[in-house]
């Protein structure tokens, strides 16, 4: 019996300490040149963030593609390109902040371009309705993203726009990790959930007058879908049009500071 329990030791000791061990030797490895190279062709704003910030960004990424598997699909190839500027943008959500690099996700799907999802919706009379759609991302609770390589990657009309699919469909992983995605993401304390919830509600429902009355907001109007929806494009605008959501969403901008532990404003 002794041998079985020496077998058991080892063998627990390689399931809990090896990839624990595996990860701190990848950890400590230089951040390979080329991937800088694409950080600062795919990342707008890496080049002005403060040193510190790279630094962790450049720690989570390697975690990232350490843990996570990429998957080329519709017939694209993964490359470094690829999966060092979906990591970079997915990491941008996590620095300073105490959280573990999205331990609910394991795959992340890439197509080429807008991807179609075959849907099933019943409505109230029981008629069943399957409709395909395009999608640039998707973000599922069950450890997947998905996302369009030609949106995902540095493109100027979506930079001119300020959205981010890459930074819309990781907001929406934050948001599952509480085990319901309802626009608010684990905020610790009860006291933050409530601060939270009185400025998202009171922005959500400005948001739709503004849509109702045909008035000019900043914030994508996709987010009055539903809070899930608001969450991850107001942290879309937080990063890619943050002196404006700053200026005009102020309580906005202080909630998701509070969240996200850094401000855009002083490198964007
Ligand atoms: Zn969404």
């Amino acid at each position: 019996m002794e041998w079985l329990l020496a077998v058991l030791v080892l063998l627990g000791l390689g399931v809990f300490v090896l990839p624990r061990a595996r990860l701190r030797y990848v950890l400590s490895q230089a951040f390979p040149l080329n991937y800088s190279k694409i950080l600062r062709k795919n990342l707008p704003g890496y080049s002005r963030m403060p040193t510190d910030l790279q630094m962790q960004l450049k720690r989570r990424i390697r975690q990232f593609l350490y843990q996570k598997t990429f998957v080329g699909c519709g017939g694209l190839t993964i490359t470094d390109e690829i999966r060092v500027t979906i990591a970079g943008k997915a990491c941008l959500l996590l620095l300073n902040r105490e959280s573990d690099v999205y331990p609910q996700l394991t795959h992340v799907l890439v197509y080429p371009s807008a991807f179609v999802a075959p849907r099933t919706q019943m409505n109230t009379g029981g008629v069943v309705t399957h409709t395909n759609q395009g999608l640039s991302g998707e973000s599922w609770s069950d450890g997947r993203v998905i996302l369009a390589w030609d949106q995902a990657a540095h493109n100027p009309e979506n930079e001119a726009r300020g959205q981010d699919v890459v930074l819309h469909e990781f907001a929406h992983q934050l948001d599952s990790e509480t085990g319901s995605t309802n626009g608010a993401p684990d905020l610790k304390t009860a006291a933050a959930y409530k601060a939270w919830s009185q400025v998202m509600e009171r922005e959500f429902s400005q948001l739709l007058h503004a849509i109702e009355n045909d008035m000019p907001t900043i914030i994508d109007p996709y987010g009055a879908t539903n809070p899930a929806e608001f969450f991850a494009v107001v942290t879309e605008a937080f990063f890619k049009k943050s002196q404006d959501l700053a200026h005009y969403h102020p309580a906005l901008y202080t909630q998701l500071r509070n969240y996200y532990q850094v401000d855009p404003c002083d490198w964007i």
